[in-house]
């Protein structure tokens, strides 16, 4: 496996069902995906139910050697996964996207395999003795998306590993291959059974994971409707849940900034793996002061950043994974436009030509209700509403139902971090936006769901708290 074309070879389907795989930039067929069955699925939890008496059964030490020599397998294999991750997913391999997201594998399972849980004594005064252990659950089944397929199905299984649990993984249906590669390269070092991918429609095979009663605990990450569809399916067994939904994340520029000096930050906050990334900034408030002097500075930066097919070097945007999201991005445009708002840059996508691209687009001057606005819109395309009251854009910022990420722009840092005590968000960044790192915990307020990943609290979510009194 260490070539693109021998990755390739090893993960596709020797039998049964399968469906081709089309690279989202130039519509080629790329490879063959299996499409697995509910059986397929009860095969793997069977086995990852009987894998994890043994593999809860190693030291802590043990399961930490295993997951360091991972991270080292993947390291390994990063070219050839970074290719096939930019064929599949779209994203260029540069800028910080394809190879920047193997890293991320690598990086996340390094920190959470190594970070220390020692036993917590919660009580010892001489009368009362209490300690807090961390036991596996059991089967835990994930569930990714196809944002960035590789590295949010590495925050799901890393940390579940880690704790004594074995792991069925259900990719999504679009970015299949992807999270094949990524499991086949991390199981040339695992024992068979602790870790298995069944890659099927999640409306069958995802269903039927949130209601199997041997699954123990669901790690969710996807949009905000499944989310809710998985709480009542996993209600029948009381399944524990971690649920990283949807955001429409907002970003607050206060009057004291320097617009040529946060642009580029603004542009990665919100353009990041073309938009398609859950804590991404997606709308932004900026006071009529220097509204126009953000909106030229960040289109200026805009304009120098190349959109393209993923293997071109140059490239650091890239497409829409898939042409359901090209057709949501571009609804979301299209009403703003019809609304009056002002396109600065994009907005005019070329139908007819191959690949799933929509341009860069900045929307101003757009009314802070506008579908732009308040949807989620999941890709290239920025509004950037102008405000005069303050406390008027916190309302703004808070009104919404999700809760993901938020960020605050400023030179007075004190001032930035009031504000952000006030946004009804998991994270509020100050000066950068969605800079997700594997040592802080990270989870959505709101309907962007509940449970935290990274750092201890992410190991303890994929554990079974158990009280030793006395
Ligand atoms: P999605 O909800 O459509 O799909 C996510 C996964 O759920 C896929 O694997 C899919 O097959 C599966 N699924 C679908 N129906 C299911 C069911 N009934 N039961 C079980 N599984 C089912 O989401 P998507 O379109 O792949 O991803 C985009 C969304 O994910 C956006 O809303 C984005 O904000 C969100 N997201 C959130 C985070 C976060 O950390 N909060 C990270 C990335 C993406």
């Amino acid at each position: 496996m260490d070539t693109y074309e021998s990755l390739l070879a090893a993960i596709t389907p020797k039998g049964g069902e399968t469906r081709e795989v089309r690279d989202p930039a130039t519509d080629e067929v790329i490879g063959t995906a299996p499409v697995q069955t509910i059986d397929d699925l009860n095969a793997a939890i069977d086995k990852a139910e009987e894998a994890q008496v043994a593999w809860a059964a190693l030291s802590d030490e043990e399961r930490v050697d295993y997951l360091n020599k991972v991270a080292d397998a993947i390291e390994a294999h990063a070219e050839p996964l970074a290719e096939l991750l930019s064929r599949e997913q779209g994203k260029p391999l540069n800028g910080p996207n394809a190879r920047f997201e193997v890293g991320g594998c690598v990086a996340w399972t390094r920190v959470p395999a190594n970070t220390p849980l020692p036993v917590d004594v919660v009580i010892d005064d001489g009368e009362n003795y209490a300690e807090m252990h961390y036991r596996p659950l059991g089967v835990v089944a994930a569930i990714s998306p196809w944002n960035w397929p590789m590295m949010i199905s590495i925050w799901q299984i890393v940390p579940a590993l880690r704790m004594g649990n074995t792991v069925v993984m259900k990719p999504a249906e679009t970015t299949t291959l992807s999270v094949l590669a990524l499991i086949a390269v991390m199981n040339t070092v695992l024992p068979e059974g602790v870790l298995q991918v069944v890659a099927g429609p999640g409306r069958t095979v995802g269903d039927a994971m949130t209601r199997h009663p041997k699954v123990a605990k669901i790690m969710f990450t996807g949009s905000t409707p499944v989310g809710k569809r998985i709480i009542e399916a996993s209600a029948g067994n009381v399944t524990r849940l971690t649920l990283e939904l949807g955001g429409n994340d907002a970003g607050i520029v206060l009057d004291d900034v320097d617009p040529k000096e946060i642009a580029e930050g603004l542009f990665w906050g919100a353009f990041i793996n073309t938009g398609q990334t859950c804590a991404a900034l997606k709308r932004l408030y900026v006071p009529a002061s220097i509204y126009d002097e953000v909106v030229d500075a960040l289109a200026e930066f805009a304009k120098q950043m190349p959109m393209g097919v993923g293997l071109d070097e140059n490239n650091v945007l890239g497409p829409l994974q898939n042409p359901d999201q090209f057709k949501e991005v571009d609804r979301l445009v299209e009403s703003a436009k019809a609304s009056g708002a002002r396109v600065v840059m994009g907005g005019d996508p070329d139908y007819d030509a191959p690949g799933n691209f929509y341009p860069t687009t900045l929307v101003a001057d757009i009314d802070p209700h506008n579908d732009l606005v308040v949807e989620e819109q999941f890709g290239p395309a920025l509004p950037i509403i102008k405000y005069t009251d303050l406390e008027e854009v916190i309302k703004l910022a808070n009104e919404l139902e999700v809760g993901l990420g938020a960020s605050v722009w400023s030179k007075d840092r004190e001032k930035a971090r009031q504000i952000a005590a006030r946004i009804q968000a998991g994270t509020v960044w100050i000066n950068a936006h969605g800079m997700v790192n594997p040592f802080i915990p990270f989870g959505g307020a709101k309907q962007s769901g509940y449970g935290q990943e990274f750092g201890v609290e992410g190991l303890k979510a994929v554990a079974q708290p158990q009280v030793i009194n006395g």
